[in-house]
């Protein structure tokens, strides 16, 4: 007799295909699958706990079945599952963008909403060429991008994406881009002055020399998540953005990863007062539950398309599952818990008692940088601390630590050599120390070879 674990791992290799994985690698060990979560821990089939040390791919805002939310879905049930925005609203829908625009950096009015973060970027794209088009700039088509971006996988959001294992390979097929500089601070000769200077000079020679080619610039403010939580130096952000409003080119924030209180700010371009022309967001934005996103505009876009129908102004685009009401229903409990539990000031409070707990780690001798942003983690392992020297791609030295961490009962997943971690942001002082050694004691168990 099979046990259940048995017979779901056999189905697992035999019909699941799982995202950016190869599965070979994959096949090759006992699959993780899990049952069920409760607050910041999730539990496999064969009942060990883990703590969720990236929250489910950074979207865990309160927890695993909370209460508030789990009876947003069933209130909301009750009443209708579905009802398209094509020709209709719903009250859930009209409710949490009324909601947003009250919460999103000033300027944001209006709300459309779409089902992933990479489907939320299409639009923001699709918006910001458009919007120049209708207004009869039709020189202005292209894009700025950041070195080593990140906007999600569909072919508008690779084609800004600057990742080269993750992109080189549909370049073919991608719309080009221009590339700027992202300010990588520690592998910047001249540090974060340096770095930030590199990338300003580097937009501003773009700008005075093309803006009239140029629709927006899409950036992930302050802290670029994929290619390993690097953190911008401060100021950069607003400067890059005064820099885009003096030479009429729309900035798109992409606030997929930094929304909804992860930096320690409702949005991270709230921590320089940026004000963007989109705006991205989806993630932690019905708390991790369902799969809703929206990209928010100002109300000089919006107006851009408003027109009589045969000026042919509209903005083509829609998605069955646009404005779910389920969807946004749960987001609607979930900004409610925010502010009832006071989510942003705890986030603060967390993330000095992390940065405090982590400050030994900077003293072993493959740990080379330790970056931050509120509740957002990169911890990066180099095989030469003096002369910075990453350890070689094929080691897989992230991986390794992240399955010594599960081993010890905590997941994450890396991006290359950085070990991620992105609590919940609901962790207690407590859940957060004991996540803390599981990941002290892997990297010490991984580079350098023995237990702590
Ligand atoms: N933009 C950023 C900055 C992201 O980090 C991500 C996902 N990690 C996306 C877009 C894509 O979001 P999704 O996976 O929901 O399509």
């Amino acid at each position: 007799m099979s046990t259940q674990y048995e017979r779901l791992a056999a189905m697992n290799t035999s019909h699941l295909w799982h995202p950016f994985t190869q599965m070979k690698d994959y096949n090759n060990a006992a699959p993780l699958i899990i049952e069920r979560g409760e607050g910041i821990l999730l539990y496999d089939v064969q009942g060990k706990a883990y703590y969720d040390g990236f929250s489910s791919v950074w979207l865990n805002v309160h927890g695993h079945n909370v209460p508030e939310l789990n009876q947003a879905i069933v209130d909301q049930l009750g009443r209708v599952a579905h009802s398209t925005l094509l020709g209709m609203a719903n009250i859930p829908a009209i409710e949490l963008a009324e909601k947003l625009v009250e919460i999103a950096p000033q300027g944001l009015a209006k709300v459309f909403y779409s089902d992933s973060g990479a489907t939320g970027v299409e639009i923001a794209l699709k918006m910001a060429f458009q919007y120049w088009h209708n207004q009869g700039a039709k020189k202005k088509t292209t894009f700025i991008t950041m070195n080593q971006a990140y906007h999600g996988d569909t072919i508008g959001a690779v084609s800004v994406g600057a990742i080269p294992l993750y992109h080189d390979v549909f370049r073919p097929m991608l719309f080009p881009s221009h590339t700027i500089p992202y300010p990588y601070a520690y592998r910047h000769e001249g540090g974060a002055l340096a770095a930030k200077e590199a990338t300003l000079t580097a937009l501003r020679n773009l700008l005075e020399a093309r803006a009239d080619e140029i629709a927006a610039l899409i950036v992930e403010p302050i802290v670029q998540g994929a290619s390993g939580i690097i953190v911008m130096p401060q100021g950069c952000l607003s400067e890059m953005a005064a820099l885009c409003r003096e030479h009429d080119v729309l900035l798109i924030a992409d606030e997929v990863a930094t929304g909804f209180g992860r930096t320690g700010a409702m949005f991270a371009c709230d921590l320089e007062d940026v004000s963007p022309d989109l705006m991205v967001i989806g993630k932690g934005l019905t708390g991790g539950y369902l799969p809703v996103a929206a990209t928010l505009a100002t109300n000089a876009v919006y107006e851009a398309f408003y027109a009589d129908y045969h000026e042919q102004k509209t903005f083509f685009h829609g998605h069955s599952y646009t404005g779910n009401p389920l969807g946004c229903a749960v987001a609607l409990a979930s900004l409610k818990l925010f502010d009832e539990r006071n989510i942003l000031e705890g986030v603060k409070r967390k993330a000095s008692y992390v940065e405090n707990k982590l400050a030994a780690l900077k003293e072993r001798p493959h740990v080379g940088d330790i970056r931050q942003q509120g509740l957002m983690f990169g911890i990066e392992l180099v095989r030469d601390k003096a002369t910075r020297e990453p350890y070689d791609w094929a080691e897989r030295i992230g991986v390794r630590t992240s399955l010594r961490a599960r081993e010890l009962g905590m997941l994450t997943r890396p991006l290359g050599n950085v070990i991620v971690f992105i609590p919940p942001l609901v962790s207690t002082e407590a859940e957060l120390e004991a996540m803390i050694h599981i990941l002290r004691d892997s990297i010490i168990h991984v580079t350098e070879g023995r237990d702590s």
